[in-house]
């Protein structure tokens, strides 16, 4: 059976269950058939033995005939399909009488056997249907009355159609097989279409998607599903591609910068002033390019879901402090007013240093892109059984077109326009893929010169 294709074991299934149920519906139709030829010839004899019993005459010793010419004679004349034997028996087992149609044969008489029972037996080789009836003169059995019936028609039939039965059996089960394969053949077609789509999807080619099939069945869904997931699996490797590709470039270009600057540096001797401006240069590049390294590192950290969580009572008002008090220096220099809006004490469910990482780079874009004297706005509330805590600037803002691209890796939205805001654009990819991981639910709005607002929605840690 496991060697068996999907269609042939359908079909041996389905063969196994008709085999059984033809098997029962012909041994029904054999059975009721044979039944009513049984009941027919029984029912006749029964009435051959009270037609029979009513022309004798009992005496005290013995019984005759009333009118043992006219019986034979009528026994005689008569023309019947299926022919009455009779014979009459003393007590001594001798026959008295008996119908002519027996001619030289003598029905048999058992006196061991059991009286008024119907039995098969045998004349002449020839099956016949049997009964011994007692005659009684005072509760005296003075002899046996045998009335019986040739099986021969009814043997004959039963025969044939035992035959019939027999040969058709297998020949339905064999038609059965072939017709049943045939169509569970054509249902399982869409499972090819499945199996060579597969054999035909590389790395490099995962543009083969399965035909649906015409009916909305199982397997419909099945190729659905499967069409659903090739999409996946292909953006996901358009989207490594890309990365690969945009983190290679992103890594190359402060290298191209760093080198091009010695290199021009090297030329010809420079006075000091020179050298201490293009050593800084470098040394802001060399420290983006730092940071670049750290955030891809980052990045590649959570893709592989390396880091498993540590899940705490997270003391909310407390984190965000520490955050905002490592970016005093940079809040300092802008002039930046930053208000935190802390009514009473938060505590949530999440990990603390996963946390900390979203909080620094939503905290870090917010005074990036504020202008010098900007304000920044921190909140804390309690919504909807949830906490949520918001961090609103009032910088540069983003277009709304960019609004969906800023979590893709990379994307810097109207970088040329401030050059001087330096980023690699993988910030907010960082706090996407962080937030997923955590269960946070991160909205983003904002307006072109009006400023953004972020909001966390976090799970509230239940205190004891
Ligand atoms: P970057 O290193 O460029 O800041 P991010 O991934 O952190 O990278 O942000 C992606 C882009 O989203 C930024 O280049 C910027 O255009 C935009 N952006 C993010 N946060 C803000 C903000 N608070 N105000 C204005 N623009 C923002």
């Amino acid at each position: 059976m496991q060697q068996l294709s999907f269609k042939n074991r359908i079909a041996s299934n389905y063969i196994i269950t008709t085999a059984l149920l033809i098997f029962v519906v012909f041994c029904v139709i054999y059975s009721v058939v044979r039944l009513t030829f049984y009941n027919d010839i029984d029912g006749d004899i029964a009435l051959e033995v009270t037609t029979h019993l009513n022309e004798i005459k009992i005496n005290k010793n013995d019984f005759h005939l009333v009118h043992e010419d006219e019986w034979k004679e009528r026994e005689h004349n008569t023309v019947d399909v299926n022919p009455v034997f009779i014979a009459f028996y003393d007590k001594e087992g001798s026959v008295l009488e008996k119908s002519p149609n027996l001619k030289n044969e003598v029905l048999h008489f058992d006196p061991s056997a059991a009286d008024n029972e119907l039995y098969d037996t045998k004349l002449l080789k020839n099956k016949i249907r049997q009964i011994q009836v007692p005659i009684f003169s005072n509760n005296v059995s003075i002899g046996h009355i045998i009335i019986a019936m040739s099986l021969e028609g009814p043997t004959l039939v039963l025969n044939r159609l035992a035959q019939v039965l027999i040969i058709t059996y297998p020949l339905i089960l064999v038609l059965l097989f072939f017709i049943a394969r045939f169509i569970a053949g054509r249902s399982i077609k869409p499972i090819n279409a499945i199996i060579n789509t597969s054999n035909n999807i590389t790395r490099d080619n995962l543009t083969a998607r399965i035909p649906l099939p015409q009916n909305k069945d199982e397997l419909y869904t099945l190729s659905k599903t499967i069409n659903n997931l090739l999409d996946r699996i292909e953006n996901a490797i358009d989207r490594e591609k890309q990365f690969t590709s945009d983190a290679s470039h992103e890594l190359r270009t402060p290298l191209t910068v760093l080198k091009g600057t010695l290199e021009v540096l090297v030329r010809k001797p420079r006075n000091t002033e020179e050298y201490l401006d293009k050593i800084t240069f470098c040394i802001t590049e060399i420290d983006r390019l730092n940071q670049l390294v750290d955030q891809l590192l980052l990045l590649a950290r959570f893709e592989n879901q390396k880091k498993s969580l540590s899940i705490e009572n997270l003391y909310l008002n407390g984190t965000l402090l520490d955050v905002i008090s490592r970016f005093s220096s940079t809040i300092e220099n802008k002039n930046i007013q930053l208000r935190a809006n802390f009514n009473e004490d938060y505590y949530v469910q999440t990990d603390n240093y996963l946390f900390s990482i979203i909080i620094s780079n939503l905290l870090s874009n917010a005074i990036k892109y504020s202008a010098q004297d900007g304000v920044i706005v921190i909140n804390i509330q309690r919504k909807n059984n949830k906490i949520e805590c918001s961090i609103v600037d009032s910088g540069i803002g983003i277009a709304a077109e960019d609004l969906e691209k800023v979590f893709n890796p990379f994307f810097r939205s109207d970088a040329n326009e401030h050059p001087q805001i330096k980023g690699t654009g993988l910030g907010l990819s960082i706090v996407k893929k962080l937030c997923l991981l955590l269960a946070i639910e991160i909205q983003f709005t904002s307006k072109v010169n009006n400023g953004t607002s972020v909001i966390l929605s976090l799970d509230e840690a239940k205190l004891k």
